[in-house]
């Protein structure tokens, strides 16, 4: 069994099975409606990285949405270290997932008709932008063709899977022979991109924007460790003219960490290579993922970790 959830497992109405297995019906209206909300944790070296983290702000998305799958958060993460443990993956990306699912009543268009329902998923770990890029730092642009979607009509706190805008500006990105793409809200001031959230450095102060964002847990620890080197944070607009003169920039995400971008269209940051203070930031990040402190074990059948 261990073998075929190798590739993958997932954890559905309470049983581990192969990914390849898991499926949800046609008519969820996580699919119809994107009506659905989820999370993503990274576990590395056999440990979920804040896993109390990932699942409070899963919680809160899946109460802004009115969604309730009748579990506690105990319950959710027995589930996924169940999973990963049987999968026996020590490197992973773990997605937690509530959909609003079919309605109970045949035919009904009352969301409160819906039998909510939880399930996740783990695959191998999953990087936004590839290793080897990382290594010479990543290349972006300011996508011209779309904006992010507006946070009155779709709030970006609750992790959603609202791509539309996000896989155009990946197309656009891709058409210009970048690795990913940075989106502005309708007024021109910087957002995130797919999958990750943005900073700058200028001097000794780190930038980050304040709206139109997912409040991402990567992000939260780099706020953390901004602190701890005794950077000047600021969480406000920014626009991209100001953006594009920073001396570093870098992404932050669960799916690969610190990540230096080293081009936005034609403007090269620090000589083209990753920063000293992204370097630094890098650097501890790691450490801190590798703390007993944001640890939580998981038990494999093999594993000496208790
Ligand atoms: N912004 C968006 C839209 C995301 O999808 C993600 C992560 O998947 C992030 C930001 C980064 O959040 P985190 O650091 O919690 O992974």
């Amino acid at each position: 069994m261990q073998q075929a959830l190798s590739a993958g497992a997932a954890w559905m109405n309470g049983t581990i099975i192969p990914i390849s297995e898991a499926s949800i019906p046609v008519t969820d209206w996580g699919l119809t409606h994107s009506d659905i909300t989820y999370d993503v944790a990274p576990v590395r070296d056999g440990a979920f990285f804040r896993l109390n983290d990932y699942i409070d702000r899963f919680f809160a998305s899946m109460a802004a949405l009115q969604l309730n799958p009748d579990m506690t958060k105990q319950q959710v993460q027995d589930a996924l270290i169940d999973m990963v443990a049987a999968s026996a993956m020590r490197e992973s990306y773990v997605a937690m997932v509530c959909s609003r699912g079919v309605p109970k009543i045949a035919g009904s268009r009352d969301p409160r008709d819906c039998r909510n329902h939880f399930y996740a998923w783990c695959v191998p770990y999953v990087h936004v932008i590839k290793p080897e890029i990382v290594a010479s730092g990543a290349t972006a642009i300011i996508a011209e063709g779309v904006t992010r979607i507006a946070d009155s009509s779709i709030n970006p706190m609750v992790k959603n899977y609202h791509w539309g805008d996000f896989t155009k500006a990946i197309f656009e990105a891709k058409e210009k022979h970048v690795e990913t793409a940075i989106l502005t809200d309708a007024n021109g001031f910087v957002t995130e991109g797919p999958g990750f959230n943005i900073f700058a450095i200028t001097g000794k102060t780190l930038l980050t924007s304040t709206h139109g964002v997912l409040a991402g847990i990567t992000r939260k620890t780099v706020l953390e460790i901004a602190e701890k080197l005794q950077l000047k944070t600021e969480i406000r607009a920014i626009s991209t003219a100001e953006f594009l003169k920073a001396d570093e920039v870098f992404i932050s995400s669960s799916a690969g960490g610190i990540i230096p971008i080293v081009q936005i269209n034609d403007r090269v940051f620090a000589g083209g290579v990753c920063g000293k203070t992204t370097k630094d930031i890098h650097h501890i990040y790691w450490q801190w993922f590798a703390s007993p402190k944001f640890r939580t074990p998981i038990t494999y059948a093999t594993s000496n970790e208790a």
